[in-house]
């Protein structure tokens, strides 16, 4: 666990693009498969960006969200 960064979440920023989702596929299991994120978007009218207790918080999905529903904020001592 890094531990360096916390993720500020703007879901009305969001468009369901599961950038983030298959970015955390590919870090943490190799495979683009949106299914195993440790961060679950659900879109409806009131959009939802939910992160598992295994998420690390790595914020690698944050950083390539380019929608600026996910904003990585770093920690500093
Ligand atoms: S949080 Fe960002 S990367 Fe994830 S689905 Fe929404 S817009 Fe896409
Ligand atoms: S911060 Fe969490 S959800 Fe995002 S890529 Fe890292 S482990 Fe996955």
């Amino acid at each position: 666990m890094s531990g360096d960064v916390t993720i500020e979440v703007h879901p009305e920023k969001c468009t369901g693009c599961l950038i983030c989702q298959l970015c955390c596929s590919l870090i943490h299991h190799k495979t683009f498969n949106p299914s195993m994120a440790r961060i679950l978007v659900r879109l409806t009218d009131d959009s939802e960006i939910i992160f598992t207790d295994d998420c690390d918080k790595c914020g690698t999905c944050a950083r390539f969200c380019v929608y600026g529903a996910l904003e990585v904020k770093e920690v500093r001592d």
